[in-house]
């Protein structure tokens, strides 16, 4: 059996196994009523609460992660979902009721959510607890069953949850597979109802062919080089600290954090002059000392990311420290043709790009693959209405960064290349849902006008359905 540290995977002769045990013995599928998700839901909860200290020594352990950036990022935000889902499943659960047309009347007309039933979430090592846990939520309130493929590359992370379910849950309703290329292959060669996938794009489009096999529906939550704007007279300092947030929490490790930017002539020195001066003030003038600062996920990334940049391209930062997988919080000046600006950086180093006008920087973006997020900072009310209509992407965030995805009623997802459906809130429980159309009819009323011998009856039944629009 293949090991990483801290992470035993799972044999791939059981993994088989742990997906056939969530199939019900006779057929006959058990749909929990709202009590039980409830129950489970706040069993979660409850969960992650006594664990929440292992996790953050776990997140600190993969990623150098700040206790803060664990608890609002990765904890709180699981259970700001679990508390948003709480206060609305039962609404989200009852049948909707739609109009009958009067031709098939007496009748009443349903939208009845079901559980899709058997669900693969498969997530990255980013976020490696958020991003696995939200969608648990969605798919244990839509009354699913579960199986977690945590991300081997935070093997503390996936140690913790795997623990945590183990112990927690029974098997037939949430279990945890773990491994590398080898064992999530296998998973994807099993047969389950809805597969819900976080990560890079290329391994999105083997995700959707292996589900073909099957025509199980995908979620794809991918990612992508998501544009910032700094135009129109910005309030520059409040403008350069959100960036700076946006950018480098979790050391720029985040899939809509801002990738690159676009800052409007004439306004590229002062935007420098505060943005340099945000991150001094956030991480100090010695950032590989800083509490506040994670670490790069694994030296692979590391040497990917040292090797975007040269020396000369350095307008701020650059230091870095291979065995501490350390990088600096890094400014660098770009052009479209640098190799930075050919794939999402997905870590600490930003390329700041001068535009002539807010005009030149729309067609730049509109001329790349549709990101993940996009973001404008400006004081000009046409340029932020202008932003946010004519943009597409995923998701838009006006004069901030990533706040958008806290917000549990904006769905979170991509368009085209950076995703494929969207999640959070009511639209996870959605995409763990299958809205099942359910019409009941009487006997009474049974117009003999619709059945064979058809002679003679086409006349008297236009005229009805017409009479009856
Ligand atoms: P990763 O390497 O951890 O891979 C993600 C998952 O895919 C893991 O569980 C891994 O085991 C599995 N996997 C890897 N190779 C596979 C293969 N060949 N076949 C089957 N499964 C395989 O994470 P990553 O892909 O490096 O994550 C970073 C990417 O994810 C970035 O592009 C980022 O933008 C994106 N991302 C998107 C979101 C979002 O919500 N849209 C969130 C975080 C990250």
């Amino acid at each position: 059996m293949s090991q990483q540290p801290n992470l035993e995977y799972t044999s791939l002769q059981k993994i088989e196994e742990i997906v056939k045990i969530q199939s019900s013995d006779n057929g006959v599928r058990d749909v929990p009523d709202y009590e039980k998700r409830s129950d489970d839901l706040k069993k979660l909860s409850r969960v992650i609460s006594t664990y929440a200290k292992a996790i953050c020594d776990a997140l600190y352990a993969d990623l150098g992660k700040n206790e803060l950036e664990s608890q609002i990022a990765e904890i709180g935000f699981v259970q700001g979902e679990i508390r948003h889902t709480l206060k609305h499943l039962k609404k989200w659960m009852k049948p909707k009721r739609v109009r009958t047309p009067w031709v098939l009347m007496p009748a009443k007309s349903f939208i009845v959510s079901e559980p899709q039933g058997k669900v693969l979430i498969i997530s990255p090592w980013n976020y490696p607890f958020q991003l696995l846990f939200s969608p648990l939520v969605g798919a244990l309130a839509a009354g699913n069953t579960v199986v977690l493929k945590p991300s081997e590359l935070a093997p503390a992370t996936a140690s913790i949850i795997t623990k945590m379910i183990k112990e927690n849950f029974d098997p037939r309703q949430i279990s945890v597979v773990n491994g590398a290329v080898d064992e999530t292959s296998k998973l994807l060669e099993q047969k389950f109802d809805h597969i819900f996938y976080t990560g890079n794009g290329h391994v999105g489009k083997i995700v959707m062919r292996q589900a073909a096999n099957h025509l199980t529906p995908v979620t794809l939550e991918l990612g992508g080089k998501s544009p910032c704007v700094v135009a129109g007279k910005p309030d520059m300092k409040v403008t350069a600290k959100r960036i700076a947030w946006g950018k480098w929490f979790n050391a720029g490790q985040t899939c809509v954090a801002p990738d690159y930017i676009l800052v409007e002539k004439g306004l590229k020195d002062e935007f420098l002059r505060e943005l340099t001066s945000a991150v001094s003030d956030f991480y100090t003038q010695n950032p590989i000392e800083s509490n506040d600062y994670g670490k790069i996920i694994n030296q692979r990334h590391f040497d990917r990311l040292t090797g975007l940049f040269k020396k000369e391209d350095v307008i701020f930062g650059g230091q870095s420290d291979r065995e501490k997988s350390f990088l600096a919080p890094t400014i660098i000046s770009a052009d479209f043709n640098h190799p930075i600006m050919q794939d999402e950086i997905f870590g600490p180093i930003l390329p700041v790009i001068e535009v002539d006008t807010f005009d030149s920087a729309l067609q730049v973006i509109a001329r790349r693959d549709h990101p993940l997020a996009a973001y404008l900072f400006s004081g000009d009310d046409q340029m932020l209405k202008d932003f946010s209509l004519k943009v597409e992407s995923g998701g838009i965030c006006l004069n901030d960064c990533l706040m958008h995805l806290s917000n549990p009623d904006l769905p979170f997802g991509g368009k085209g290349p950076s995703g494929m459906s969207a999640y959070h809130g009511e639209k996870s429980f959605e995409i763990f849902s299958h809205q099942k159309s359910v019409l009941k009819r009487i006997f009474a009323f049974d117009l003999s006008l619709r059945y064979p011998p058809y002679s003679g009856k086409l006349g008297p039944l236009k005229w009805l359905m017409r009479w009856l629009g």
